[in-house]
């Protein structure tokens, strides 16, 4: 019998390997098939041999031909992985893994082994890595290890249209390599034609293009502007869903907190619609969002349904997803901006270029002709949108960057050769800002405290206040609160039927008005306390999410620590010296009360305001530092701690060396000459 049966079972094992050899097969033969179907593949062999002719090379083609997804693998089909590994940086943390995670699936390997990707606070690569995709600002932190790039045969820049700050950085720091490292190759690649740019900057390398397939979008515009864009958005959306043909949508936000109200309410109105529309699969993307919710985007739609995907301006060019038709356009994305005369840096929701513009409507047209709802007029695109988008050095702080570029060696900032020279004030900013904190000495020369500070991939603001610890003895929480400020999202939850819930709940961490970098360390150790429990989070109304993001930064941290050779000391309650550690790093980011309830920052004089979402907000105390500005109707102080004026001359003296001026000015607005 028993003989019988084990035969009977071997048959089975044998059947089902079988089947799954056959499934495997035609899924390889699938995954074939369409990667010979996407524009760049006819392009191959030129390309290849274009790569091997010349050692720069600028890549133009259209979003989705299959620039990110299939050079990279040609490349190691071709042998170059041989010889080193096979780099490509992406601007944006989510492409990075979704085209790392999509490369390894049509290679048929597990992510992480031969195919990897590596983002700040996470490295998903191994040993074995021989494709590896990274942010462009991973790869500026690999060249303080490996300033050569020794272990790669060819760098790839990918998405360089998209200018941001590291980008640009790299361009400088990949042209000199190339000139001492013969055998590197480098590629630029990019979805715009303004190609010949990047050409003319790399010593005029030859350009490449993949000629795209782009079917008509036809563009619709508002009559008038629209007073709210969200309400279009939802308007327009459930518009097409009920009146117009099969195919998906795509709207583009400025933020996670955008995209999740629209959420919201789309699936509040659809389900008040019941079953008299046909379903509607709502996909949020942005760069917080979780990975496993992200793949989300790429299933295909079930027959009958329709996807709406709210994106942020990842979508524009970053990220592919087919099947999309239709596209909403508020015109709006999220910037940053600095002003160099008063060090005030901001995120500002802007309207978009009409080259970004352009690019969005382009979404429609992929796969058959598409439709492109503006959420604005034909007049306002045509005299009130610029042209291209400023590429962000020009707007943004430099201080990280020139930390690094300092770590690297690269003294002479003034003469880098950048694409685009940031203004010289920005530059001279950032040196007196780190000079001020102690990174650079007075002949602008790294200071051993700069070197433990770029060790961090931190604001060099952060990366100060996390030394400082040391000498305050409150490393551990001091950690703690540098991953709960760099975790991305909001960790409070305030949902629209339970404010007042919500709000009792985070008064609690706010108790004794501690400020609120305190508030994010007891809500991170009372989370922790609790055994990192869910229902605790839910009880509480804070985003499990977001505290276990900080929850990975902070080991991250931890191991950057040990590294720099300070040791981890607790002191829970040393409420003071952790508000002092934080001053080390914020001094710059001082304000003092006024009379009438504002506040006033203390160097270059600026009005601002403490932000609603603040613990401080009512106490409102007479000195404070902060961790950041938003421009939202107004300019808001967020995550505002007390300090007191003495501080600013113990912990800064360089910067605040006219003590009587801060002590004896008071409070209350008494310091107007
Ligand atoms: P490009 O870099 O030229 O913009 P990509 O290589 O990113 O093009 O995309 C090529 C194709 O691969 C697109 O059709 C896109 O939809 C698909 N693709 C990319 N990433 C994923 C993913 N994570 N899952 C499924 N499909 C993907």
């Amino acid at each position: 019998m028993t003989g019988n049966l084990d035969l009977l079972e071997e048959d089975e094992g044998e059947r089902e390997a079988k089947l799954r050899d056959l499934e495997e097969k035609s899924e390889r033969e699938r995954m074939k098939a369409v990667r010979a179907s996407l524009p760049i593949y006819q392009y191959r062999e030129s390309l290849l041999s274009a790569i091997q002719e010349y050692q720069i090379l600028i890549i133009v083609g259209e979003t989705g031909s299959g620039k990110s997804t299939q050079i990279p693998q040609y490349l190691h089909e071709e042998g170059f992985s041989k010889l080193g590994k096979i780099g490509c940086t992406q601007p944006r943390r989510v492409a990075a893994m979704s085209v790392a995670a999509r490369v390894a699936e049509e290679m048929a390997v597990k992510l992480g082994n031969e195919v990897g990707y590596s983002i700040r606070f996470e490295d998903c690569t191994s040993e074995k890595t021989i494709v590896k995709y990274m942010t462009d600002g991973m790869l500026m932190r690999e060249f303080l290890g490996e300033p050569d790039l020794a272990s790669y045969s060819v760098m790839i820049i990918d998405e360089a249209h998209e200018r941001t700050l590291q980008t640009d950085v790299l361009f400088g720091l990949v042209k000199d390599i190339a000139r001492y490292r013969n055998d590197i190759k480098l590629l630029i690649s990019s979805a715009t034609l303004d190609a010949e740019k990047f050409s003319e900057y790399f010593d005029y390398a030859p350009i490449f293009r993949i000629p795209g397939r782009r079917y008509p979008v036809d563009i619709m515009y508002t009559k008038a502007p629209e007073a709210d864009y969200m309400d279009a958005a939802v308007v327009t959306t459930l518009q097409i869903h009920v009146t117009q043909p099969p195919g998906d949508v795509l709207i583009f936000f400025t933020g996670q907190e955008e995209i999740e109200t629209c959420e919201e309410i789309l699936r509040q109105r659809t389900r008040s619609m019941g079953s008299k529309i046909s379903e509607m699969i709502i996909c949020p993307i942005y760069a917080n969002l979780p990975s496993q919710l992200q793949a989300k985007i790429f299933e295909p739609t079930p027959e009958g349904a329709r996807k709406v995907v709210i994106a942020t301006n990842i979508a524009e060019t970053s990220l592919t997803i087919d099947g999309i038709r239709y596209v909403i356009d508020p015109g709006f994305a999220k910037q940053n901006s600095f002003n160099p005369r008063t060090g005030m840096e901001s995120l500002i929701v802007t309207p978009v270029s009409k080259a970004a513009a352009m690019q969005r409507t382009g979404r429609a047209g992929r796969t058959g002709p598409g439709q492109c709802f503006r959420l604005y007029t034909a007049w306002s695109f045509q005299h009130e949108l610029e042209d291209n988008t400023i590429p962000e050095i020009q707007r943004t702080n430099l201080g990280n960057v020139v930390l690094m570029l300092k770590s690297l060696g690269i003294n002479d900032l003034m003469n880098f050769d950048f694409m685009d020279p940031p203004p010289a004030e920005t530059l001279l900013r950032a040196l007196e800002q780190l000079y001020a904190l102690g990174a650079l000495n007075d002949k602008g020369e790294l200071t051993k405290l700069g070197r433990k500070m770029a060790e961090f991939p931190l604001d060099p603001m952060l990366a100060k206040a996390m030394v400082a610890s040391d000498a305050h003895g409150v490393s551990e929480e001091v950690i703690t609160i540098c991953a709960m400020l760099t975790c991305g999202g909001s960790v409070f939850y305030r949902p629209k039927d339970k404010q007042v819930h919500a709000d009792n709940a985070h008064n609690n961490f706010h108790r004794g008005n501690v400020g609120d970098h305190v508030a994010l360390l007891q809500v991170y150790n009372t989370w922790r306390d609790s055994g990192h429990s869910t229902q605790w989070c839910y009880e509480n109304f804070v985003q499990i999410r977001e505290l276990k993001r900080a929850r990975d930064i902070r080991d991250q941290l931890v191991g950057l620590m040990e590294r720099v050779e300070i040791e981890l000391r607790s002191d829970a309650q040393a409420f003071e010296n952790i508000k002092k550690s934080i001053t080390s790093g914020y001094f710059y980011h001082t304000a003092q009360l006024q009379r009438n309830g504002s506040y006033k920052t203390v160097k270059n004089p600026q009005t601002v305001h403490i932000h609603p979402s603040s613990g401080l907000r009512e106490s409102l105390p007479r000195w404070v530092v902060y961790h950041e500005l938003v421009l939202t109707s107004k300019e808001y102080m967020r995550n505002v701690t007390e300090i007191r004026p003495d501080w600013l001359v113990e912990i800064a003296p360089h910067y605040y060396n006219n003590a009587s001026d801060l002590v004896g000015g008071g409070g209350g607005g008494h310091n107007k000459k």
